[in-house]
């Protein structure tokens, strides 16, 4: 069976990638498993396709699998959709997920409901071991509330309302995170280009 490189450090991660690209013929592998945790691979681009291609490349290259890599952040309309590529780093190297969405909201703070709309963007790249790169995109729409509330997820999730919902994305279970999020949608998009390059080994 064809093995599948995870290029994540977060155990989560890979859960909901496995859970989300459930019943394809492949055996999943961790970058713990091939001994390439330590590889660290700089988030350069400016875009999250730039991003999420550099990682699954530089993961492929050095594990010889077909890899898959991710970049998401948050886009909001007000600021001209920062915090975008930069979401991760956005209150700085050493801050916390409190310490950006603290920042965000204050940034906000003149800004009216109507004006707050946001998205959750992520973009799933896959690359062969010969370097070749395609990728697969999911967007979640919603807006940015006054103040934080619910305590599951993590990042923005306490400071995200879904759109159409009353409830901020750390209010809903992993379950229904999943199926509205833009990482649970590009996978879901990216379903159908693996199973091409799978049948293309096959
Ligand atoms: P990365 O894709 O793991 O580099 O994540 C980039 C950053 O975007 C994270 O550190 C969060 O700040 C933010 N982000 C990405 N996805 C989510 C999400 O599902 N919920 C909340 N924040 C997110």
């Amino acid at each position: 069976m064809t093995r599948l490189l995870v290029a994540t450090k977060n155990p989560g991660k890979l859960r909901e990638y496995q859970s989300l690209l459930d019943g394809l013929p492949v055996e999943w592998v961790s970058l713990q498993d091939v001994g390439l945790s330590a590889l660290d691979v700089p988030e350069t681009g400016v875009t999250f396709a730039e991003n999420a291609g550099l990682k699954a490349k530089a993961y492929a290259r050095a594990s010889g699998l077909l890899t898959l890599a991710d970049d998401s952040g948050l886009e909001v309309d007000a600021l001209g959709g920062a915090p975008g590529v930069w979401s991760a780093r956005y209150a700085g190297p050493r801050a916390s997920d409190e310490d950006r969405y603290r920042k965000l909201l204050a940034a906000l703070a003149d800004t009216p409901a109507d004006q707050r709309t946001a998205r959750f963007r992520c973009v799933v790249a896959v690359a062969t071991h010969t370097g070749a790169v395609e990728t697969a995109d999911g967007v979640c729409e919603g807006s940015i509330a006054f103040a934080p509330r619910g305590v599951n997820g993590f990042g923005f999730d306490p400071v995200f309302i879904v759109a159409g919902r009353d409830k901020t994305m750390a209010e809903l279970s992993s379950a229904e995170k999943n199926a509205i999020s833009h990482r649970g949608r590009a996978l879901v998009a990216m379903r159908p280009i693996l199973r091409r390059l799978l049948a293309a080994k096959a």
